[in-house]
């Protein structure tokens, strides 16, 4: 099976000296060696975040801007990204979707140029709950699928993160059932839309109130290749036990 991935969603969290603290914390931890592991601080920290963790852990950027840096304020472009030496980019994040208002087709957008870009893409998908409870979580996620694949031209620098948006930040994980169920639809649409070598390549990985606690069990399902954590991911002993999760 794709080698495990796990990432660190550090959302809008952290100053200076909490980020010096969870550094100092992941750069002790005992990491599996055969897991890749990627943290994504706020663009601010990222700088501070790249010049003290180790060399094991790669970084990763919360968003980017969908073309060429220019007169875009606000934006941070993929150009700046790779300048500061990161690698990934968390792209379509059910925050952004459902906060910001970022539709399927900027996202995909965004992720066509940061991978022509040479970045490497988290591609968010998720239902709401209210979509989940009327039977519609395949025809959510198939649309939010088909608006990647329209956009990118190859898959080979994708990691696709299942978060089903009632499970994240709210205690509620999803049963290892349930994520298997949703990853093996994924894995099934990528065989019948793209090709069956893609679909067996791509890393699926879960995201949605993973912990220390839980990571294990959703762990040890055959298409479930890693996690995105969020709030888990502000404390270093924990998040090490998540990384090390892999079976
Ligand atoms: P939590 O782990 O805090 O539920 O967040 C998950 C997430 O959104 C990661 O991108």
């Amino acid at each position: 099976s794709p080698k495990f991935f796990v990432g660190g969603n550090w959302k809008c969290n952290g100053t200076k000296d909490s980020i010096s603290k969870l550094i100092t914390e992941l750069n002790s931890a005992k990491l599996e060696p055969d897991v890749d592991v990627v943290v994504a601080p706020p663009f601010l920290y990222i700088d501070q975040v790249k010049s003290s963790i180790s060399d094991r852990i790669e970084i990763s950027a919360q968003n980017s801007w969908v073309g060429k840096g220019g007169a875009f304020t606000g934006e941070i472009s993929v150009e700046q990204l790779k300048d500061v030496g990161v690698k990934w980019v968390i792209l379509g994040h059910s925050e952004r979707r459902h906060i910001i208002g970022e539709k399927d087709e900027f996202i995909g957008k965004k992720a066509a140029y940061a991978l022509s870009e040479g970045l490497g893409v988290i591609a968010c998908i998720g239902e709401l709950l209210q979509e989940r409870e009327a039977g519609k979580t395949f025809d959510v996620i198939f649309q939010q699928l088909k608006a990647y694949a329209d956009a990118v031209p190859s898959w080979d620098n994708v990691v696709i993160a299942y978060e089903p948006v009632w499970a994240i930040g709210t205690g509620k994980v999803a049963s290892p059932q349930q994520a298997q169920e949703v990853h093996v639809a994924v894995r099934d649409w990528l065989t019948k839309n793209v090709s069956a070598e893609v679909a067996s390549k791509t890393r699926i990985i879960y995201g949605g109130s993973v912990n220390g606690g839980n990571s294990a069990e959703l762990a040890k399902e055959v298409d479930i290749d890693g996690f995105l954590v969020g709030g888990a991911s502000l404390k270093g002993p924990e998040f090490a036990t998540i990384v090390n999760s892999v079976t």
